[in-house]
């Protein structure tokens, strides 16, 4: 199963792709977390992106483009995969079709932009292993603590209420048209993304299973 999770930041991808990549046995490949890796160790893309992640811009497509088709090459992708926060424009959307991979699913969690800015300002997440948590909705075991790798949590730079508002609109300009994009491929698959996690989770696994 190839899968792709789609919503503004902030919507719930990262939560979801956790819950979803254990149930199906299939990896997630996060862009985010990926150029965030590349940043945190120095490299040229890592160095290339900083500016534009902090601003709460897009990282340009080709740099994206070029590390989403590497992975997938990847003996792991074999089997299916799950991309959380690639394609985020329609020019990625069209070289994702370029690379000759097939997309099952497109799963839309939607959720309002006045529920996004109170999402954000809790969510704390692991710069060890990517998992994600919320100070009241999704808290660690142990406070300020990864429950997976045990490394210490942190607030994204990029969660700051101002670039929030950037990188809202940035979504419902760049992004938001993939919707219409794979509406008409028969592919979306949309999802209340106020539900409750494990409740979105399991409804979006019976559906892919309709
Ligand atoms: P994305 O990957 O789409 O940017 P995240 O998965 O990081 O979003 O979720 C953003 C924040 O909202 C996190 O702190 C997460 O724990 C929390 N969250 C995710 N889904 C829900 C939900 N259904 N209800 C309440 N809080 C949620
Ligand atoms: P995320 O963790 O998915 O919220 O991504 C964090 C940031 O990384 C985004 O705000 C962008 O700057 C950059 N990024 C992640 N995925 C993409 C993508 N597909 N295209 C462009 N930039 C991206």
């Amino acid at each position: 199963m190839n899968l792709i999770l789609l919503g503004a930041p902030g919507a719930g991808k990262g939560t979801q792709a956790e819950i979803l990549c254990e149930r199906l046995n299939i990896p997630t490949i996060s862009t985010g977390n990926m150029i965030r890796e590349a940043l945190k160790s120095g490299t040229e893309m890592g160095l290339k992106a900083k500016a534009f992640i902090e601003a709460g811009q897009l990282v340009p497509d080709e740099v994206v483009i070029g590390i989403v088709d590497e992975r997938l090459r990847q003996d792991d992708c074999k089997n299916g995969f799950i991309l959380d926060g690639f394609p985020r424009t329609i020019p990625q959307a069209e070289a994702l079709d370029r690379m000759g991979v097939t997309i099952d699913r497109v799963v839309d969690i939607n959720v309002p932009d006045e529920v996004i800015a109170r999402r954000v300002s809790g969510r704390r997440v692991c710069l060890d292993c990517g998992n994600t948590y919320h100070i009241e909705t999704k808290k660690p075991h142990v406070d300020g603590v990864c429950d997976r790798c045990g490394s210490t949590l942190v607030q994204r730079k990029d969660d700051q209420p101002e670039t929030v508002q950037e990188r809202l609109s940035v979504y419902h300009a760049q992004t938001e048209p993939l919707r219409d994009y794979y509406a008409a491929a028969g592919k979306l698959l949309v999802m209340d993304g106020q539900m409750d996690i494990q409740e979105i989770a399991e409804k979006t696994l019976e559906q892919l299973k309709a």
